[in-house]
């Protein structure tokens, strides 16, 4: 779980999961302290590497198992589901600046 920059507390889950909508646009306060905490670009980078073996096997299972139009928009719908529920908090790194990683240094 991400931990804030600011106050050094642990996000719970719920904070988490309702930062992946908004985090990006505008930031999102730290429940604890109320600084703004913001992803960085190493995270984001980190979440898309992780996700990208569930797109992978849903296009071969879609391959495989000739599904519909229908059914891959339904499991590519699952696929972000998971992805956001199960790895997207693992993947999570907040900075207090919007920049973030940009040339930075992980300490
Ligand atoms: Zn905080």
């Amino acid at each position: 779980m991400p931990i804030c920059q600011c106050c050094g507390r642990k996000w719970p889950y719920k904070e988490v999961i309702k930062s992946f909508f908004i985090i990006n646009r505008q930031g999102q306060k730290c429940i604890y302290c109320g600084a703004a905490q913001f992803q960085t670009v190493g995270s984001s980078q980190r979440f898309v590497t992780l996700t990208l073996p569930v797109w992978i096997l849903i296009l071969i299972l879609a391959n495989i198992l000739h599904l519909s139009l229908m059914r891959i928009v339904i499991s590519a719908f699952a696929g972000s589901f998971i992805s956001v529920v199960l790895i997207y908090p693992f993947a999570l790194e907040l900075s207090s600046h919007r920049s973030g990683s940009l040339g930075g240094k992980k300490g």
